[in-house]
């Protein structure tokens, strides 16, 4: 059985390094797929023996005459909604900052089964981080490095208990 997982957080956190890794050079040929545009990226991916479709939120970063706000809001309803389960990134070495709120909130409303990720936690700058993100309420973070590929057992194990 397969399933679809959404990578969804605020720009910057890391979602398209961790949707490259999953994915490698296997990206789905999304553009000839009718709805589906180039802002949300599709591709298939592998993690062990999982074999799954992840999407990427991507497209927040380039510039239209919509407000920031609103298409963040459109894209991740939509990617929420496409999807069986939700990976929230944070940034560790941030902490948690208003935006991921804005996340959070979008997905204790629409989203089926989330996983909470707390990125760039390589070294030690991740810890406070790590840690601020269990107030969000969504249940123990898993810790990542996107970069470098740090994690990804975990990230394994936390999708084998809910596919
Ligand atoms: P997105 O906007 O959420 O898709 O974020 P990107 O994947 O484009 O990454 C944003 C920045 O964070 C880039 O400069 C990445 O190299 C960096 N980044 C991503 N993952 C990690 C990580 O695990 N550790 C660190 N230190 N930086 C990372
Ligand atoms: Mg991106």
């Amino acid at each position: 059985m397969t399933f679809k997982l959404a990578i969804v957080g605020r720009p910057n956190v890391g979602k398209s390094t961790l949707f490259n890794r999953l994915v490698g050079k296997r990206l789905a040929l999304v553009d000839d797929q009718p709805g589906v545009t180039r802002d949300l990226r599709e591709g298939a991916a592998r993690l062990g023996d999982l074999r799954f479709t992840v999407i990427d939120t991507a497209g927040l970063e380039e510039a239209t005459d919509e407000s920031l706000q609103g298409r963040m809001r459109r894209l991740t309803e939509r990617a929420v909604d496409e999807a069986d389960i939700c990976l929230f990134i944070i940034d560790a070495r941030e902490g948690i900052v208003g935006g991921d709120q804005f996340f959070a909130e979008i997905l204790r409303k629409r989203a089926r089964h989330v996983i909470l990720a707390a990125n760039k936690a390589e070294g030690r700058a991740g810890e406070g981080g790590f840690y601020d993100a269990y107030s969000l309420g969504l249940g123990e973070p898993v810790q990542l490095s996107a970069e470098h590929g740090e994690g990804m057992e975990d990230l394994y194990r936390r999708l084998q208990e809910l596919r």
